[in-house]
């Protein structure tokens, strides 16, 4: 057998790939882990949307072939969630939406739409590793914008070479922000529309935590911007606000142009998602508020239970106030990987390594807050045992 292909070969196994088989492995050992790693909804899926899928489930025509692109009515209820919660009203169902297999599979695949040998794209850092790897994959390389806790995790525009700005293909954005838990406001894309616009650059603003917020901050989407439509795409997801990672549905959003180049693509490589999810999705859609207020209620609780247990042990920190995570330092003495291993040697407690979302995560770790809140009470309690009071 020949050699498999250097795009593969050269991109690194995914993040959570290695982590989820060492809390296997310690499980199967009989280890009691309290996994605050990969960010995956520990709640249902809201009973009406389950209820949908059934009946949906026993339509014949939805037994068939979906379209790549989505079906229209699908594409219609993001148009109109987008209308409501945003006040985006122009999107157009038939030419600015496209269904996705899960907003990880359109982000992916944005890359391979724009992206050829020698390219470049302006990519967060820390970030979601699918902007990276989809770079990568599609043959680009990626200039790194460093996210520092100086600025707020928002990137520095004005800092990045001109010659970079002006080859750019893609701008990659993300608020509420994984893995930081940082927001941003209008202002901040207002300047990032502006200097996509200048430098000819496709923004692609993932928007996965745009419900998963606290303390009564709204997230704002890019097209609320005006003139964001002819230079910029959203990614959305159903999987964070409606406990639906397992179901793989999402959307992009926005600019004709690259929605158009995707479904090409897609209808190439996938044949879309299941109708019957598509149905259930847009029970969500149309009465979000409900299963969100619920859903960040809890997730509020947790990050409370979190960040006062680190502020006990001497971690300085701000209550994230959108996304469930919490975006901490590491302590003196330790760096990201050798803090990992510290806490599940000593506790069995599993958080991230920051320096798994890019160099500039090194020094930081992330802690997911998709366990109950009892487990993160014990998570915490057995940090404060292994730890005691830390320092920076
Ligand atoms: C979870 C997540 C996604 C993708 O979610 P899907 O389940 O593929 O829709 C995209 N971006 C970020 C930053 C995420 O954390």
């Amino acid at each position: 057998m020949k050699s498999f292909a250097m795009r593969v070969q050269n991109v690194a196994p995914y993040l959570f790939a290695g982590i989820e088989k060492r809390v296997a492995d310690a499980k199967a050992a009989g280890a009691d882990i309290i996994s605050l790693g990969i960010g995956d909804p520990d709640l249902p899926t809201p009973q009406l949307i389950i209820d949908e899928l059934c009946a949906q489930a026993k339509v014949t025509a939805n037994h068939q072939y979906p379209s790549s692109l989505g079906m229209h009515c699908f594409r219609q209820a993001v148009a109109d969630y987008y209308a409501r919660r945003f006040g985006v009203t122009e999107l157009d169902a038939s030419t600015e939406v496209c269904a996705l297999i899960g907003s990880k599979e359109g982000i992916a695949n944005m890359n391979y739409c724009w992206v050829d040998a020698g390219d470049i794209n302006l990519i967060p850092d820390p970030g979601y590793p699918v902007y990276a790897g989809g770079t990568e994959m599609a043959g680009g390389s990626c200039y790194r914008m460093p996210l520092l806790a100086e600025n707020g995790f928002l990137p520095d525009l004005d800092a990045i070479p001109p010659e970079v700005a002006a080859r750019a293909k893609l701008l990659w954005l993300n608020y509420p922000n994984n893995p930081t838990g940082a927001v941003c406001d209008l202002d901040f894309l207002e300047r990032a529309v502006a200097f996509a616009r200048r430098n000819d650059i496709l923004l692609c603003h993932d928007s996965a935590y745009a419900e998963i917020t606290y303390d009564g901050y709204v997230a704002p989407s890019i097209l609320q911007i005006p003139g964001a439509k002819e230079i910029a795409v959203e990614f959305g997801s159903c999987s964070k606000p409606f406990n639906m990672t397992g179901w793989r549905i999402g959307y992009a959003v926005g600019n004709a142009v690259a929605i158009q180049a995707l479904a090409r693509l897609k209808s190439n490589l996938d044949s879309g998602v299941f109708q019957a999810v598509q149905y259930a999705a847009i029970k969500g859609l149309q009465q979000p508020e409900r299963i969100i207020a619920d859903n960040c209620a809890r997730y509020a609780a947790r990050r409370n239970i979190l960040v006062d247990g680190l502020r006990r042990m001497g971690w300085r920190l701000e209550y994230p106030k959108a996304t469930f995570y919490v975006w901490a330092p590491v302590p003196k003495g330790f760096n990201s990987a050798s803090f990992a291993e510290f806490l599940f040697d000593r506790t069995q407690v599993v958080i991230t390594p920051g320096n798994g979302y890019g160099r500039y995560g090194e020094g930081y770790f992330r802690a997911a807050l998709t366990t109950e809140e009892s487990r993160l009470a014990e998570a915490v309690a057995r940090m404060e045992q292994a730890l005691g009071q830390v320092e920076f």
